[in-house]
């Protein structure tokens, strides 16, 4: 790249994955990133634009996500592009056709954007962060002479398992006829993992789908960027970190949470939210049970109506998500025939609401989570200890690092089909049993690792400042 006297600002345009979850941190890796002088330009899909928009209770046509952070001094533009599906599609409803085309069509609207951007830029565009689960940004990155960043928003055991999916393929242990059960110890940095622990894509039998066809494709362009940015904490991964950097120049960053970890400057919802601090305050501290499975995932009706008794059945407070997507099939009533009588008082419904705000509350003292990652991190950093009830992709992964790594949760159901009984018990075990003395040391253990990460001079702030350095020589 050309080489002035005066050093260049770096300039980057970054892609979100769009979904919740990923649009997520990447909101304040934006922010991070401008606060330490660099222009970010932040594309968001038509579609997740106008459901964060619509979501906020007083929305106006000029702001967008980052207006407050632009009012704070922050260089963040922010641009909308299609995604190749007009507004009105239910992309939740229409996952298989929407992930079909997406990954074919995307890349176009990515082009024109750059297009434009490119020659226009200043100050001039060096470098892009695309989300890992991309498939085509290495190719992106060559044809505009652009530093390459890819962003893993889960963990880093997630991300070696798919990095390595050949090796599973090459032992049988993926993509075979009859997929090996025995536990797999070749994976670096992995000392050893069953089966049933891999992420679900990677247990699957049938690997001719559209989400394998994406995986294969994304696992092998990371290997082609610059850098990774990796949203977990060297001291709680060292040894799959480590066996990454050889690959790679990976840098782990996280946790990368809102500032403040109260409500961010910049609001990302994309439901709108439902305020349960009133409801939160009258109860006793430590005594409400948190109940929810993320912005993606779904349940069986009969999955969530064992939960319903089992929640009954517990006696404990709670606060439940809901989203009206939950259960796949479009049926309405989920929850059994009485069940919000049954609860009146100490059971509050709501189809999303702002966990950060809720996990911070004193009255909380429980998750039962489908262990996405950053339900995981949110919830450490608060403290709560977790019940893990992983449904699909990395969930299963998660949930290893969490009941048998970290042991700061335990299994809502230790074998399937899920019971009542079993629920209530696990509930009554993690609110108040004799192993929670052990599982409320753990997770104070975790957060001291987290917040050590992010204190002047810990791994996290480290590896940060390391992977601007490094980020400079390369677009002098
Ligand atoms: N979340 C929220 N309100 C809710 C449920 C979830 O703000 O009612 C947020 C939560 O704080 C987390 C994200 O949505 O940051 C969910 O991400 P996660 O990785 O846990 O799961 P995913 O949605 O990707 O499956």
């Amino acid at each position: 790249m050309e080489n002035n006297t005066h050093p260049k600002k770096p300039h980057a345009v970054l892609f979100p994955y769009p979904l919740q979850g990923h649009v997520i941190p990447s909101v304040p890796l934006a922010v991070k990133l401008a606060s330490n002088g660099f222009t970010i330009t932040f594309i968001n899909t038509h579609f997740i634009h106008h459901q964060i928009k619509i979501s906020q209770p007083n929305p106006t046509d000029n702001d967008d996500i980052f207006s407050e952070a632009r009012k704070s001094g922050l260089d963040i533009r922010y641009q909308v592009i299609g995604d190749g599906f007009p507004l009105g599609f239910d992309r939740s409803l229409n996952h298989d056709l929407f992930w079909e085309v997406f990954p074919k069509v995307f890349p176009t609207h990515v082009e024109e954007l750059l297009d434009d951007m490119v020659p226009s830029s200043e100050p001039p565009l060096t470098c892009l962060i695309a989300d890992t689960f991309f498939t085509f940004f290495s190719m992106i990155a060559a044809k505009y002479n652009l530093v390459n960043i890819s962003f893993w928003t889960e963990p880093a055991l997630v991300l070696t398992l798919y990095y390595h999916m050949d090796l599973l393929k090459e032992n049988g242990h993926f993509d075979s006829p009859d997929n090996r059960k025995d536990v797999i110890t070749y994976i670096p940095g992995v000392p050893a993992i069953e089966p049933k622990d891999l992420m679900s894509y990677l247990q699957a039998t049938d690997t001719s789908t559209t989400v394998h066809q994406i995986l294969n494709k994304a696992f092998s362009d990371v290997k082609k960027s610059d850098f990774i940015l990796i949203n977990t904490v060297q001291e709680l991964e060292p040894n799959t970190i480590s066996a990454l950097q050889e690959k790679q120049p990976t840098f782990a960053i996280g946790p990368i949470f809102p500032s403040g970890f109260s409500k961010s400057i910049v609001a990302t919802n994309m439901w709108s939210e439902s305020d349960c601090s009133q409801w939160l305050s009258t109860k006793r501290n430590g005594s409400v049970l948190y109940v929810s499975f993320g912005s993606y995932a779904h349940a069986s009706k009969k999955d969530i109506e064992e939960i319903a008794y089992g929640l009954s059945l517990s006696k404990v407070n709670f606060i439940w998500v809901l989203r009206p997507d939950i259960v796949s099939s479009d049926e309405t009533d989920i929850l059994p025939v009485g069940f919000e009588d049954k609860i009146k008082g100490r059971g509050l419904i709501v189809t999303w609401c702002c966990q950060i705000e809720v996990l911070s509350h004193p009255a909380i003292g429980g998750f039962i989570t489908h262990c996405g990652w950053n339900s995981i991190l949110e919830s450490i950093w608060c403290r709560i200890p977790l019940l893990a009830y992983p449904l699909l992709t990395d969930q299963f992964t998660n949930r290893k690092l969490v009941v048998d790594d970290w042991k700061i949760g335990i299994n809502l159901v230790d074998n399937k089909p899920i019971t009542r009984e079993e629920v209530s018990e696990k509930i009554n075990r993690l609110m108040g049993g004799k192993s929670r003395g052990e599982l409320m040391k753990k997770i104070e253990e975790a957060r001291n690792t987290l917040e050590n990460a992010l204190s002047h001079s810990g791994s996290s702030e480290n590896n940060f400042s390391q992977f601007v350095s490094e980020l400079k020589v390369k677009i002098e």
